[in-house]
């Protein structure tokens, strides 16, 4: 029998949008902004993208049980995206996990679990042995791509990948989650690409990374390598007011500003991040912090 979108809603639960980490970069703060990794709810399943450094324990904070975890995306392989993939994972296990989890990502993703599973080999084979438990390597399936396109499809969801500008990395991807309610788009790291906004087309939510000019330059200052960091950074990440027209060209409802640049400037306030952003976009502008949801 075909249900339409009132009866299915009665059924699925709808979808949620957690941020569980947003600060840009890998360096681990005491206080402030977690590593980045945000979280969704879809039809109840948590479907996790990027995992940097605290996200077990983000996820926990968040109300989510790890062994509840069935699927993790990776953008790009940065360790502030990547770090804690293998950890999670191992954490779910423990936890007790009754199902598989599957991890999709650009290449390197399934090399990356089994250097996790041989770092942590004595530990997970006496617990086998031990504690009776199920091998892990036969719970956790890599699905790499190499271009973008559709990655993975089911019931309550449709993910798609694009390549997103962030040298000198080659694979860097934002992804769309088309979910049964509604389609929120996260762009990973990337400089201003003006064809994501294409791909974001519509969205009711964009996720998108910022990076803040006058702090950075500020602390440039102090660094002996600073103009080669410069260079770095404003070829691989985005400014406000360009935040501001991809939003806008992309006719997105909300826009959520995540992954800041720097992340641990308490100075900044969220007029600070929000102000370029607004020249541009019209919409309803979201400047994120962990735990929050949308
Ligand atoms: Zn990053
Ligand atoms: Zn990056």
């Amino acid at each position: 029998m075909l249900l339409g979108r009132a009866a299915l809603s009665q059924q699925k639960k709808p979808t949620r949008i957690i941020l569980l980490g947003t600060k840009g970069g890998p360096r681990v703060g005491e206080i402030g902004r977690s590593n980045p990794s945000t979280l969704l709810l879809i039809n109840g399943v948590p479907y996790v993208v990027d995992c940097g450094y605290g996200t077990s324990k983000q996820l926990l904070n968040a109300g989510i049980a790890l062994n509840q975890v069935r699927y993790i995306f990776i953008t790009h392989h940065h360790s502030d995206h990547n770090l804690e993939l293998g950890p999670l994972f191992y954490n779910a296990w423990i936890t007790g996990l009754p199902v598989t989890v599957d991890a999709y990502g650009p290449p390197g993703v399934a090399n990356m679990i089994r250097d996790f599973f041989n770092y942590q080999k004595f530990d997970i084979d006496t617990r086998i042995e031990d504690e009776g438990r199920k091998d892990p390597r036969t719970l956790l399936t890599a699905h790499e791509f190499d271009k973008p396109g559709m990655v993975m499809a089911n019931d309550d969801v449709k993910v798609g990948s694009f390549l997103v500008r962030h040298p000198p990395i080659k694979h860097s991807y934002a992804y769309r989650f088309d979910a049964w309610d509604r389609s929120v788009v996260i762009s990973g790291d990337t400089a201003y690409v003006p064809e994501l906004a294409t791909f974001a087309k519509g969205a009711d939510v964009l996720v998108h990374e910022i990076m803040y000019l006058p702090a950075i330059e500020a602390l440039l200052k102090r660094l002996p390598n600073a103009t080669r960091l410069r260079e770095h950074l404003m070829a691989a990440h985005t400014l406000p007011e360009d935040v501001g027209k991809i939003a806008a060209q992309a006719e997105v409802k909300t826009l959520v500003l995540s992954h800041f640049v720097p992340g641990d400037d308490a100075s900044i306030t969220d007029e600070m991040w929000a102000e370029g952003v607004r020249k541009h976009f019209k919409g309803r502008i979201v400047v994120g912090r962990d735990l929050l949801e949308i």
